[in-house]
């Protein structure tokens, strides 16, 4: 069946906006996706027709609530191949995700421990384990990487060490969208002994990652970068890894029995998720997943990637643009400049005529610091997108050089 983008684009209501008089070309999807009316319309539902608070109640609303919510939580254990329902923690996002991750392993590491990240994470994957080594004497080791924006996979074995005690990399950059071969990555921390993170939030959108033939420690998504609501995300983790790691936060919802003289955790998943969730938010992730599944992933990546290769075309014909993250195995992503004009005024110049970009550095200080510049702009595309605009994107960046140069 033909990829019918136009039909796609109707259940996204905000496609159809206009933004500064122009029709709305919207190419930050990398930042945030946009939501199609079944996932905005469950979030309506939950809160006109069955809004109660979870796991706690043993009136009617509560348990349509309880179970919607659980229910959710299946979806996503399938979607991914989890083996257990346990497994999938539902935070608020991927920040949450890594942070619950980081500090439980701050009270199982000691002085001599090294742990590894990779020199293309986004500042979330690498602050919460600079915290963790300031408080434990732990050793960060990085990853280097190469022009076309790849890992160097030879020094990441020279690395690699028996002290190794944990390796956290990103399954696909946001600042270049290069997929990083993270099977192998896992493999050959797994033969030191070492637990792997992977922070999956730039590649949930574009492939499925089957954490079960991964064989990955923990795997940490947020639903906003994948046509869902902000605020809910998921950490799984391995059953045994999760047992073994201490709570992140106390509160209700995450306990056994509390007396004054002691308090005994809940079981997994309860035993990280304290308080009160986003309980429309988590719902809706599962309404989003199941509309992207509707389309399918491996569509979606077919087009997506039909995108990919007419924009970096389109845009290759521009004099003085160069293009950071030339790996053959990326998403549509495409972080560029031209010449020495700064990313910020070819963006503003370009929101004046509705198209959508980012531009700095995403999050990424160490990959402009690698490439000795202060940012980028990032166009990155989603399955809703189309080539009619790119060509509006490429005549306005033609405009924006014009005028800057
Ligand atoms: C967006 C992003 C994050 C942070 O996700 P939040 O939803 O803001 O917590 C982490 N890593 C990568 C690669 C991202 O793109």
């Amino acid at each position: 069946m033909e990829f019918d983008v136009q039909k796609i684009r109707q259940d996204f209501p905000i496609l159809s906006k206009k933004v500064n008089g122009y029709p709305l070309v919207y190419f930050d999807n990398a930042a945030t996706s946009q939501k199609p009316q079944i996932v905005i319309d469950s979030i309506v539902d939950y809160y006109s027709n069955y809004n109660a608070n979870i796991h706690r109640g043993v009136h009617t609303l509560s348990q349509v609530a309880t179970d919607a919510y659980e229910l959710s939580r299946k979806k996503i254990r399938k979607h991914f191949n989890a083996s257990k329902d346990c497994e999938i923690i539902f935070t608020s996002g991927c920040t949450h995700g890594i942070n619950i991750v980081a500090s439980g392993f701050s009270s199982l590491l000691k002085k001599g421990d090294e742990i590894i990240v990779s020199a293309m994470e986004h500042h979330s994957n690498i602050v919460p384990w600079q915290m963790l080594c300031e408080k434990t004497g732990v050793l960060l080791k990085v990853i280097p990487m190469n022009e076309d924006g790849e890992l160097i996979i030879s020094e990441y074995e020279n690395l690699l060490s028996n002290n190794t005690k944990l390796v956290f990399v990103n399954h696909v950059s946001n600042s270049l969208g290069t997929v990083n071969p993270i099977k192998d990555i896992i493999d050959k921390a797994h033969q030191k002994g070492a637990a792997v993170l992977i922070d999956g939030a730039q590649a949930t959108s574009h492939l499925i990652p089957d954490f079960q033939e991964l064989g990955v420690d923990f795997y940490v998504t947020s639903a906003h970068k994948m046509c869902g609501p902000t605020g809910v995300g998921i950490l799984y983790g391995k059953e045994e890894w999760l047992k073994k790691l201490p709570p992140y936060q106390g509160g209700g919802e995450m306990i056994k029995e509390v007396t004054f003289k002691k308090t005994t955790y809940a079981d997994l998943p309860h035993k990280f998720e304290a308080g009160t969730p986003n309980i429309s938010a988590g719902i809706s992730f599962g309404v989003a997943i199941d509309y992207l599944n509707t389309i399918g992933l491996k569509k979606i990546a077919t087009y997506e990637n039909e995108l990919l290769t007419y924009a970096t075309d389109q845009l290759m014909k521009i004099e003085g643009v160069k293009i950071y993250g030339t790996s053959k195995n990326k998403v549509a992503v495409i972080s560029f400049n031209i010449g020495t004009i700064h990313p910020y005024d070819i963006g503003t110049i370009i929101d004046k005529l509705g198209i959508a970009v980012r531009t700095g550095h995403h999050c990424t200080q160490p990959i402009m610091d690698f490439y000795k510049i202060p940012g980028t702009v990032r166009a990155s595309f989603a399955f809703y997108n189309t080539k009619q605009e790119i060509d509006v994107f490429i005549e306005a960046i033609k405009k924006a050089k014009m005028m800057l140069s």
